[in-house]
This record gives structure tokens, C-alpha cells and sequence, in this order.
């Protein structure tokens, strides 16, 4: 199916203005167009480029009631040759459907999204960092946007897809604060559509844990405090005795795209990776009889990102300094991105 998608460009583009490759901040600068489709009468209509400018917006947009509003979060690099790339772009699709099927609203069609995420880059090219490991963070989102006050689903939603060039991420181990009081997920909630209630549940916690001197929440299951979920918004990787596990996806725990290329990269480097629920107890043991090697979080906006130290008032669980296989995965990874490594997994659209 061919979607035709209208295109209104700038007259002037603001590139030259912004320091591209000045480690420039993620989330701070945005590129000169967005893509716009309007959901109406039970059908996604008008999709166009546009250029990027603020929306009009009645304070009764269901949204800001009801919080029907979900995201996704993905990176374009420039190929070797200077070709705009896309990672995954469909797996993207799929799970803004599943986040939009948990929330009660509309899917986008998935050829769509991809034709938009194509498109959309192509136009905003210049405007992807080429120092090694930035790229063009492209935030796909859709909300509720009728004007209603009443508990129900909206009947009209705005898809949309925006972006922002995002400089090289410095990674530094990270201290995980192991979260005994507040939870990110139950069984049957939203933990594993990206909602953006569920962001907005985990920032005071976040904050907590900051001022306790940690970087990030360790999430743990609502029912016993016990079965790791994820950390701040990212999945998490343990390497136990020369193997690796993550947390199963239990309903609680958002599908990241970094968790299932990482999934695959291992095995494919010969490693054993286990999906299975993983307790704070059982961490602890392995530190304690030293067959703890590595553990690290993986997510789009950071990569891979190296733990040093999960902890809380009762409890210390020190890592081991190297992390060969992380920076492995990492390295290799970001090389597959700008097509320094071979795309044997045909994960690139260009
Ligand atoms: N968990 C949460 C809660 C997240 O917000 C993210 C970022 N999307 C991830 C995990 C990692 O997902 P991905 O690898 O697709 O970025």
C-alpha cells in the first residue's frame, strides 16, 4: 500500500544555526519539520510534513484529562556513504499499536509509520550529528486530542512524529537505586505499553533516589519487592558465570528494541542468553560467591549503559570493574549503526 503523504517545507532551514556536532543535548534543539496525520471519524487522514510550530490545543484535549498519550523513541544515523538510516523502524511500529491497543486508542498503520519515519528523515538529513555515537533522536507520538470531559475513550488523536539532534552519550557506570516503596508496574497495569503516565509515576521516585546519591531506580515487582523489572527506562542484562540473563517480558516490563537486538547479538557471538525472572536475593548471592560479572542497562537514548553498584539502606551489591562484554555489545552495536560492522541481521532501513 502507498501512502502519499503531503510536504510543506521551510522556506529557510534552521540548521546553521545549531551546533551540530558541538556534543549538542538531546531533547533541546528540534528539527525544522514534523510529520502530522489527524485520526477522524475512525480514520487516520491528512498526513503531511509540515513545518515544526506549536499546535493549537482546548483544554479539554482528553490528553491532559485522561492521559491518553503513548511514544516511541528511536535514532537515525548516516550510513557509510552518507545514507540516512533507520533501526528497527517496524519493530517501533509494532509496539506503538500494542501501547495504543493497552491505552484504548487507535493503531497507525505500520507501513505508514515506517513511510513517515522515512520520509520525515530524508527531509531532515542535515540535521543528523555525524560524531560517532550521536544520531537524530525521532520521537514518534500520538494523544488524545478531542475537546471532552467524561470518562471514555477520545474518538479523535493526533499522530505525530518530531525530532531532535542528539550529541555523543558519555557513558559513566551508573549507581542503581534498588526501590522497596514505589513501583513502576503491577501485573494487568501499563508498565508494558510506553504510556506516558508511566513516566510521569516514576519521576519523584527518581528524584528520590538522585538525592539519595544513586543515578537511577532500579524497578522491582509490586508484590514482593523481589523480581527485578527494569532500570529507569531502560531493560537490564545480568552476566552470571559466563552467561547472560534478562528479565522475562512478563506483562510488566516494556519490549525494548535495544534488549531484543541485544538478545540477539549475544547469541550470535556464541553466548547463553536466558529470558527468566531474576530476584535482588539471587543478585546478591552471586556478588557474594563472585560469579556476578557484569550487568548493564540498554535502551535507544543511551545505548548500553555499565552498573557499578545496585543498592539500597539494607543492601550493597559492588559490580566488578571490567565489563568486556558490554563494551563489546556497545561498540558493536553503534558500529552496526553507521555501517562500520556488517548488518548481518538486516536491522537497517535506509
Ligand atoms: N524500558 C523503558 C521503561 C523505556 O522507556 C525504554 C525506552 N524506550 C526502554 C526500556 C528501552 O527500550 P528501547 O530499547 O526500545 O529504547
Amino acid at each position: 500500500m502507498t501512502h502519499s503523504i503531503k510536504i510543506n517545507k521551510v522556506a529557510q532551514s534552521r540548521v546553521s544555526q545549531v551546533e551540530l556536532n558541538n556534543n549538542i543535548v538531546m531533547g533541546t534543539q528540534f528539527t525544522d519539520h514534523m510529520f502530522v496525520c489527524d485520526y477522524q471519524n475512525g480514520e487516520w487522514t491528512n498526513a503531511r510534513i509540515e513545518p515544526l510550530a506549536l499546535i493549537p490545543t482546548h483544554p479539554a484535549a482528553m490528553a491532559l484529562h485522561y492521559g491518553q498519550a503513548i511514544f516511541e523513541g528511536m535514532k537515525a544515523t548516516l550510513g557509510k556513504d552518507g545514507t540516512p538510516l533507520l533501526f528497527r523502524p517496524y519493530e517501533n511500529a509494532k509496539r506503538l499499536n500494542h501501547s495504543a491497543d493497552r491505552m484504548g486508542m487507535p493503531s497507525f498503520p505500520e507501513d505508514l509509520f515506517v513511510e513517515a519515519l522515512k520520509q520525515f528523515t530524508a527531509l531532515e538529513k542535515d540535521w543528523i550529528p555525524t560524531q560517532p555515537g550521536s544520531a537524530l533522536y525521532l520521537r514518534p507520538f500520538m494523544y488524545a486530542d478531542e475537546p471532552f470531559i467524561g470518562m471514555r475513550a477520545a474518538t479523535s488523536f493526533k499522530f505525530i512524529v518530531m525530532a531532535s539532534p542528539a550529541g555523543p552519550f558519555f557513558s559513566r557506570k551508573i549507581k542503581l537505586y534498588a526501590e522497596k516503596k514505589y513501583v513502576r508496574a503491577v501485573n494487568g497495569g501499563t508498565g508494558e505499553a510506553k504510556a506516558a503516565g508511566n513516566y510521569a509515576a516514576a519521576i519523584r521516585p527518581t528524584e528520590y533516589a538522585k538525592a539519595k546519591g544513586y543515578d537511577q531506580v532500579l524497578w522491582l515487582d509490586a508484590q514482593n519487592f523481589e523480581e527485578i523489572q527494569e532500570v529507569g527506562t531502560m531493560n537490564i542484562f545480568f552476566k552470571i558465570g559466563g552467561k547472560f540473563v534478562t528479565p522475562d517480558l512478563s506483562g510488566s516490563i516494556l519490549a525494548g528494541i535495544t534488549r531484543m537486538s541485544v538478545i540477539d547479538l549475544l547469541r550470535d557471538k556464541g553466548y547463553e542468553v536466558t529470558e527468566r525472572p531474576i530476584t535482588i536475593t539471587e543478585i546478591r548471592e552471586v556478588s557474594e560467591d563472585g560469579t556476578l560479572e557484569e550487568a548493564f542497562g540498554v535502551g535507544t537514548a543511551v545505548g548500553i549503559a555499565m552498573i557499578e553498584e545496585i543498592g539500597n539502606a539494607d543492601l550493597t551489591i559492588k559490580l566488578p570493574e571490567d565489563n568486556p562484554v558490554s563494551v563489546m555489545v556497545n561498540d558493536t552495536l553503534n558500529g552496526i549503526k553507521i555501517q562500520e560492522i556488517e548488518d548481518t541481521f538486516g536491522w537497517l532501513v535506509e
